[in-house]
């Protein structure tokens, strides 16, 4: 020893040079315009390369590995209005706005403006700030449901934390959610969970403990007699229902006239909270969600994506008592260190004030149904058989000839005709999600002549298709 130091200092290893190789630059259009039908992809394909070496399957997330439709997926490098662009220079019309969130377009300028001006008073303080109760009072007013709300960084965890809340609240350990319906990735939601996984073909994730999720039960969406089932197997077990506003993440499809409803009705009856999941329909449908187009009262909403402008943020609210279980004002345990970030605040606080001006909603509806419209009545002119459906800014276009009532109807849709579909209205400049199980998003960047360009393209497409 002999030194008289009073802390212990951890040896670091000498820091060592970075080495990164760089894909060729190419010079950038801002227009459209291209040779039709042709994409340079060497840069994309490059970076893609170096991807797969580095980031499991090359992406952070698994739907934008294009492995349901194939092909590999283009690199982005900026994006503006309804426009996407990528590293090679194409431009594409957007209709995946980051999975939902950029409902206003990308980058719009009151949003832009605020992040920049917000970016320089410092960017993560971990303290509570005059932001969160702006963006909760926001919050609440949106949705009358909920008495209180807790912000956090993804929809992922507003749905993990809303099932530990269920969980306590109850007693109870036991949660009924759908076939085909998403809300994250949480281990006690990952049991037959919808597009990702559905596309992947892994219904159920490896790494799900069996004794979690034996806590899981699936039941049949638009089918209360299927939950109702669930319920009398265990009649004092279930400790919440969790259900998507208008499930998106199968493609769209609607609830039954009454099925919500039903659904409430039964919560109540077996002493079961209700969580709704409005993570994706929140603001989509309309400003208020699902909740107000079905007129339900949930115990517990989950909200996420439109709410953070682009920046990670989810929420979940609920009635006061229930609330007032979590931590510090209760012992249920949830914390983030980025939760009710600043910036992720003022994006979310921008993104609800834009959607709160006159008319926003019927241009969303008028842009997502005039596309969808159009894209039926060529299929049916082509013989392409197809079921549609639209929820205020969101739309899916299922090949099937069958309605699409629940997960089972949305996989009987021909996937190897939705991946050539997909691929040609790629290279004709239009940015569709590369998976039959999602929903295509518009935001209120589409121009008419947006509209236009994608029936134009969607025309060819279906060409022999
Ligand atoms: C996207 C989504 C989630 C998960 O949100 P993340 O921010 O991706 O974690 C949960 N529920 C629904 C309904 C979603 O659409």
């Amino acid at each position: 020893m002999g030194t008289k130091r009073s802390a212990q200092i951890l040896k670091l290893p000498a820091a060592s040079r970075g080495e990164s190789s760089t894909c060729k630059e190419v010079s950038i259009s801002d227009s459209l315009a291209r040779p039709r039908g042709k994409l340079r992809a060497g840069r994309s394909l490059c970076m893609f390369k170096k991807a797969v070496k580095l980031i499991p399957g090359g992406v952070d997330s698994p739907v934008r590995a294009y492995k349901a439709v194939g092909g590999k997926p283009p690199f982005i490098e900026r994006a503006r209005g309804s426009r996407i662009y990528d590293v090679d220079g194409n431009a594409y019309i957007d209709y995946i706005g980051s999975w939902g969130p950029m409902i206003v377009g990308h980058a719009h300028p009151r949003v832009s403006v605020a992040l920049k001006k917000a970016i320089d008073r410092g960017t993560s303080y971990g303290a509570p700030t005059g932001l969160e109760v702006t963006m909760a009072e926001l919050t609440l007013k949106a949705f009358p449901s909920m008495d209180m709300v807790r912000f956090v960084s993804s929809g992922t965890e507003a749905t993990m934390s809303a099932i530990r809340l269920a969980r306590a609240c109850t007693g109870r350990d036991n949660i009924i959610k759908f076939e085909g319906c998403y809300h994250g990735h949480a281990d006690s939601l990952l049991v037959k969970a919808g597009s990702g996984a559905a596309t992947l073909g892994v219904p159920d994730s490896p790494g799900v403990p069996a004794d979690l999720a034996r806590h899981t039960y699936n039941a049949v969406f638009n089918d209360l007699g299927s939950v109702e089932a669930l319920f009398e197997k265990n009649p004092e077990g279930v400790a919440c229902v969790i259900v998507e506003g208008v499930p998106g993440n199968m493609g769209v499809v609607l609830p039954r006239d009454g099925f919500m409803a039903g659904l409430k009705a039964l919560c109540v009856k077996y002493g079961a909270l209700l969580i709704m999941d409005e993570v994706m329909s929140g603001f989509r449908l309309c400003y208020g969600g699902a909740q107000k187009v079905y007129h339900i009262d949930p115990d517990i909403t989950c909200l996420g994506k439109v709410i953070g402008g682009g920046l990670p943020v989810g929420a979940f609210g609920g009635k006061r008592a229930i609330m007032e279980m979590l931590a510090p004002s209760g012992p249920v345990y949830q914390a983030g260190t980025l939760s009710g970030n600043p910036i992720a605040m003022t994006a979310g606080i921008e993104t609800l004030k834009l959607l709160q001006r006159k008319g926003v909603y019927e241009r969303l509806f008028k842009t997502a149904s005039s596309l969808c419209d159009g894209i039926v009545e060529i299929a049916r002119r082509r013989g392409v058989p197809c079921q549609a459906a639209v929820a205020g800014s969101m739309f899916t276009v299922f090949f099937t000839d069958r309605p699409v009532e629940n997960y089972g109807g949305a996989k009987r849709s021909d996937l190897k005709r939705f991946a050539r579909y997909f691929t040609r209205m790629l290279k004709a400049g239009i940015y569709l999600p590369p998976s039959q199980f999602e929903a295509v998003f518009v935001s209120l960047a589409h121009t008419k002549d947006d509209i236009e360009k994608t029936l134009d393209a969607a025309e060819k497409s279906f060409r022999g298709l």
